[in-house]
């Protein structure tokens, strides 16, 4: 038997569970069909390691709306299955490539290998509050789910996320 990378029980335990909001943020996300579609390949692609990019959009009171997604390089090589690292000079290209048009970034994706599409208490810890977090698991590079996620600094948590697809 091939050494097992992930342990997708530790979701389950009270330090994982302690991060998740039961109620829902009243604010609603708009995703792009062809955006959501793209993120499932990248993160399906990625298997068996954990990928990550960055969500090009709006925000407004309403909530987020998500044109495009980017793929940004996970530079934690040394725990690639498991954690996930923004390349900085990939969000900064990815920045300087945007501005001056309507989109702005206003969020992060990132994918779990072989675990349940929640987040974990590392992911809060790098969470930035009015960013939307969408998770993809995949098992066997196979997208099984998506949710996304917005933390918040009061409750310490992450609450759940309506996600309505479009065209945008
Ligand atoms: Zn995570």
């Amino acid at each position: 038997m091939p050494e097992k990378k992930h342990d997708p029980e530790r979701f389950n335990s009270p330090e994982y569970l302690a991060v998740l909001g039961d109620s829902l943020t009243s604010q609603v996300t708009i995703f792009n069909k062809n955006a959501f579609d793209q993120m499932q390949a990248i993160a399906a692609e990625g298997y068996p390691n954990e990928v990550c990019g960055l969500l090009l959009g709006c925000i407004d009171t309403q909530g987020w709306q998500v044109h495009e997604v980017r793929q940004v390089n996970n530079i934690n090589t040394e725990r690639a299955a498991e954690r996930f690292q923004l390349d900085p000079a990939g969000y900064q290209a990815i920045d300087r490539d945007i501005r001056g048009s309507q989109l702005e970034i206003i969020g992060v994706f990132h994918s779990h290998p072989d675990c349940p599409s929640k987040p974990s208490p590392t992911d809060l810890e790098s969470a930035w509050e009015g960013f939307l977090y969408p998770i993809v698991s995949v098992y066997n590079a196979q997208v099984a789910d998506v949710l996304c996620w917005a933390p918040n600094e009061v409750s310490k948590k992450f609450h759940p996320v309506h996600v309505r697809k479009a065209p945008l």
